[in-house]
């Protein structure tokens, strides 16, 4: 009574495969996109950090070159001083400022030494993810048109997989629809087969009794395990 039925439900259940797969191609190169446009963004993120770093350090080393002048100010001054000392306790005094000034300084000069060297380093950095940033948008543009042409045209499939579904399930009995629309309300591979006495989807044991009354394809029985109609091939 049903075997006609099942024929066209496993036609059925072979087609939402089939579109099941073509949804995963689409879904793998929408993916490809997506990752490649993430790249970019750590690319462009990175240059807008080193850039925030750069900044930073150049206004630490204006500060430092700063300190470093008033130095050399105080360094003449007290210079002058000790030109025109006139005891042995005001030499002393101005030699012991002029080589803790000296000794500042030569600290400063490493400092502004150490920040250029970072600053090339930062700069070289951003130039090099620039280009970087640069290529992959050129590249992005083609890969937006391949996987713009690749998916529209998994999308045609669908569509055709889809049409024949709809006509399929306009060809069903009004018992076997109804019975088809509950199922494909709870499940995603709503049918199931009875192999080797098994579920094929569940896997468990079908009693020999439930497995006679499917082969006879008078009843619509379903598993009692996983609730999936038995279809018979
Ligand atoms: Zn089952």
């Amino acid at each position: 009574m049903y075997k006609e039925s099942f024929a066209t439900l496993i036609e059925i259940r072979s087609l939402h495969r089939h579109v099941m797969e073509s949804q995963q191609i689409v879904e793998k190169h929408q993916k490809r996109l997506s990752d490649f446009q993430q790249k970019i963004d750590e690319c462009s993120m990175l240059i807008t950090d080193t850039k925030t770093d750069l900044l930073g350090r150049q206004k630490e080393r204006l500060a430092q070159e700063n300190s470093y002048s008033m130095l050399e100010q105080s360094q003449t001054k007290t210079t002058n001083h000790l030109e025109v000392a006139t005891n042995n306790q005001q030499v002393t005094a101005c030699e012991k400022e002029l080589a803790t000034i000296k000794n500042e300084m030569e600290q400063l000069e490493d400092n502004i030494l150490e920040t250029l060297e970072q600053e090339d380093e930062w700069t070289e950095r951003i130039t090099t993810k620039t280009e970087e940033e640069s290529g992959l948008s050129k590249s992005i543009k083609n890969i937006e048109s391949e996987v713009l042409q690749d998916t529209t045209s998994e999308q045609h499939i669908i569509v055709g997989y889809n049409e024949r579904i709809t006509q399929l399930e306009s060809e069903l009995t009004p018992v076997v629809l109804n019975a088809y629309q509950n199922l494909m309300s709870n499940f995603t591979a709503p049918f199931s087969f009875i192999e080797k006495q098994k579920c094929t989807e569940c896997f468990i044991q079908v009693p020999a009794n439930v497995e006679q009354q499917v082969n006879t394809c008078n009843n619509l029985e379903y598993c009692s395990n996983c609730g999936r109609l038995f279809l018979v091939k």
